[in-house]
């Protein structure tokens, strides 16, 4: 078993969809280990997606994701990481496969509801970020 993180954005909990979200992940067979919900400031978020620095979409970005709470999770699965990019589709809900986490409840590629860490690397980083180790 190994561990990844998801983040549901501020958009798609307050549409109000997080419930449904987190019941597709655990129905998809993924054990929630640590949740909680958070409101993230500009330098937090900023951070967190600095691999993004100066992309044409990284100020859009930064003002979804502190435009209201987010719920990070860590997800436990064999092959997490991969398993999570498969079961919520790819980043452009117009390009995400029938029933991935993006097609049903993405509004757009900015607006994409979900976020999953890319590699393992970057799990233990991210799930770091959100879940300090003397609060695990
Ligand atoms: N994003 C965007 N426009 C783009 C690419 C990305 O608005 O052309 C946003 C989108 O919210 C995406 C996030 O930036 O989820 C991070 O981008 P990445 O390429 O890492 O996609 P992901 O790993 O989330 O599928
Ligand atoms: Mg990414």
């Amino acid at each position: 078993m190994n561990h990844t993180l998801a983040i549901i954005k501020p958009h798609a909990v307050g549409s109000g969809n997080a419930g449904k979200i987190i019941a597709h992940l655990e129905n998809s067979g993924f054990s929630i280990k640590a949740i909680k919900l958070l409101v993230l400031n500009r330098e937090q978020a900023g951070a967190f997606y600095s691999v993004h620095e100066g992309k044409p979409f990284y100020e859009e970005l930064v003002d979804l994701m502190t435009s209201g709470p987010v719920i990070p999770m860590v997800l436990e699965a064999d092959e997490a990481v991969e398993k999570l990019r498969e079961v919520i589709g790819a980043t452009d809900p117009a390009e995400a496969a029938e029933g991935t986490v993006r097609n049903l409840y993405a509004e757009s590629k900015g607006r994409n509801a979900i976020h999953a860490s890319d590699s393992d690397e970057n799990a233990q980083i991210e799930i770091g970020f959100f879940f300090p180790q003397g609060e695990r």
